[in-house]
């Protein structure tokens, strides 16, 4: 399989060389030339297969530079790590399906793509035998999900910037007690906002991020929405057997447009019909949802909600689903973004009914989120966190009677213990992992918000 840049400027690559590009050299997203199909037969062949097994029967369809055994291999190590035989469970309440993607070590779904990139980095990094210094900033749960992915790993060092005292106790613990040698935490005097400008500002000094082989680990790498396109299958399969149906919903709390764009490439992927929908569920930062329902894809300010997760206004990974909206014309998505660049506005209104033949979108209030937290949990004795909420929220807004609908469950409600106490007047369950993180030491650098003095530290500290 090759793949290509949305704006038509890198000649195609293979498998190993986008996940090493992360970003396209031009600018833009990488994306495979062509999304293979999966028959009814295939599919139904699947049916009894392990998370893990068919991890690999998806992937294999995508990867073609890496040898059987050690694509297994990769898979079998980094799905290890849950607490779920399962990896993602499904449990029915009520009229829906919940998606439990939050049984990785950090209790977030980010955990599904990352613990296999840093399996994937590593095998990569020794097969090349090379060197890889991770950068980056978190405003709390995507530092601690990159942090678990390559804790220990051998070729790589890792140094996240976080606010220091301004993320929670718990995404702070969660981040400063994995002290494995390779883990450098960071907290910076100074607001996230200041870290990702420093953490911009150094990858952009080319001299130093050749030097020291500097790397991002967000969203934007392919290997990450391709290992989430898995339990949307992984879902499918199971729903679709219990169920006489051979067609269902998706609801996708969305932030970055990473999960829901997975569970449009599994659209494309599976026979016509099976996935029937998927709705868009934001929060008050309803940028996308505004995008799905008229077309205006127009910056606002960012506001801070009880979802802080999908606290985001430009969605990183917007372009790729913009480039199937132009009919994969790499010129007219260069145009595009490079309007949306200069304006923070697009007038998408022309194609609308193309859209919304893709997507269905709400934006969910703080209030519905505190209600459905709360009512969900008397009707259904659940705990949603208010990420999962904003979904399930807005999935009993469009569930269609007959039609199966499958929420995914984002993170683990014990991570929001605050929201979710005061929705439901009673203290979520907490982890054994996390009641632990509580009374482990910690290991971490606060550092004056200077570029001169993170350039510094990370040229002292990295693997070279
Ligand atoms: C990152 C995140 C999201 C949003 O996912 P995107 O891929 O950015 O749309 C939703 N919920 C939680 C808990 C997250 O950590």
């Amino acid at each position: 399989m090759q793949y290509l840049s949305t704006r038509g400027g890198v000649s195609p690559l293979s498998f190993t060389q986008a996940v090493m590009m992360g970003l396209a050299e031009d600018g833009g997203l990488l994306l495979p030339r062509t999304i293979p199909r999966i028959g009814c037969e295939t599919l139904t062949s699947w049916q009894d297969l392990s998370y893990p097994e068919l991890t690999f029967e998806i992937m294999s369809r995508f990867i073609d530079d890496i040898p059987s055994s050690s694509l297994k291999d990769i898979i079998s190590r980094s799905y290890s790590t849950f607490d779920s035989e399962e990896i993602t469970p499904l449990v029915h309440k009520g009229e829906l399906h919940i998606l439990e993607l939050f049984h990785g070590p950090t209790l977030a779904f980010k955990d599904i793509a990352l613990q296999f990139l840093g399996n994937l980095f590593e095998y990569l990094l020794k097969k090349n035998d090379g060197k890889l210094n991770i950068l980056g900033a978190t405003s709390g749960d995507t530092g601690s999900a990159a942090i678990y992915g390559v804790k220990g790993k051998e070729r790589i060092h890792v140094f996240i910037l976080h606010p220091h005292q301004r993320v929670s106790k718990m995404q702070e613990k969660q981040m400063t007690t994995v002290t494995d040698a390779n883990v450098f935490n960071i907290a910076i005097r100074g607001s996230f906002d200041d870290g990702q400008a420093i953490v911009k500002r150094l990858f952009g000094d080319i001299e130093f991020k050749n030097g020291y082989n500097l790397g991002a680990i967000n969203s934007i790498n392919w290997a990450r929405i391709l290992a989430q396109v898995v339990y949307y299958v992984y879902s499918c399969l199971h729903v679709i057997k219990h169920e006489k149906d051979s067609s269902l919903d998706f609801t996708i709390p969305t932030g970055n447009f990473g999960d829901i764009f997975a569970g449009y490439i599994a659209k494309k992927m599976l026979p016509a019909g099976t996935i029937r929908q998927l709705t868009l569920a934001t929060n008050s930062n309803d940028i996308l949802t505004r995008f799905v329902n008229s077309g205006d894809y127009s910056l606002d300010s960012v506001k801070i909600t009880s979802s802080p997760s999908m606290d985001i206004q430009a969605a990183s990974n917007f372009e790729r689903y913009l480039y199937y909206l132009m009919d994969k014309d790499t010129t007219k998505t260069t145009e595009l973004m490079a309007e949306f660049a200069r304006n923070g506005a697009l007038d998408l209104s022309d194609y609308q009914e193309q859209i919304r033949r893709d997507f269905t979108a709400t934006s969910i209030s703080e209030e519905e989120i505190a209600a459905t937290i709360s009512n969900f949990f008397k009707n259904h004795g659940y705990i949603l966190d208010p990420h999962t909420a904003v979904g399930v929220k807005a999935a009993e807004k469009y569930k269609t009677a007959g039609v199966p609908m499958i929420c995914l469950a984002t993170a683990h409600p014990a991570k929001f213990s605050e929201v979710v106490s005061e929705a439901t007047g009673t203290l979520p369950p907490t982890t054994d992992a996390l009641s632990e993180i509580l009374e482990t030491k910690s290991r971490c650098k606060i550092m004056a918000a200077k570029d001169e003095d993170i350039r510094e530290y990370i040229m002292e500290h990295a693997i070279k």
